[in-house]
């Protein structure tokens, strides 16, 4: 069996992380290392390796993670002063853990273009 993701572990509870939020199909917790006040990943329990490796069948868990940005948001007091969320693919967007996530970074100005 493939070693687990990091993600993974801490959805399984053998690695301790912040969790702000679980369901069934995903958990939230505090990145460890923040880029933002408040630094968010949003993690499917199925291991998706990245966005851009997603099968048909994972249309209603995708739809659910992003339906969960409104309720993540809304939880942690963001919708007011706005938020951004981003999913980093492969080598050159700056991916480092194969398991897909959802940054959601708020607290601060953010600037665009990203570096
Ligand atoms: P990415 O570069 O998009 O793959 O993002 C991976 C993110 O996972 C980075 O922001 C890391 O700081 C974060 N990260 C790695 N290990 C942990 C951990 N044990 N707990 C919380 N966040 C983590």
């Amino acid at each position: 069996m493939a070693e687990k993701t990091i993600f993974q572990k801490i959805a399984d509870r053998e690695i301790p992380a912040d969790i702000i939020y679980e369901d069934d199909q995903c958990l939230c917790f505090r990145d460890i290392a923040p880029q933002a006040p408040v630094h968010l990943l949003l993690v499917p329990k199925k291991l998706i390796t990245r966005i851009g490796e997603t099968e048909t069948s994972d249309q209603s868990l995708l739809g659910h993670l992003l339906s969960r940005i409104r309720f993540i948001s809304e939880q942690e007091g963001l919708s007011a002063d706005g938020f951004r969320v981003v999913i980093n693919n492969g080598k050159h967007g700056g991916e480092a853990v194969p398991h897909l996530h959802l940054h959601l970074l708020a607290g601060r100005q953010l600037v665009w273009p990203p570096g």
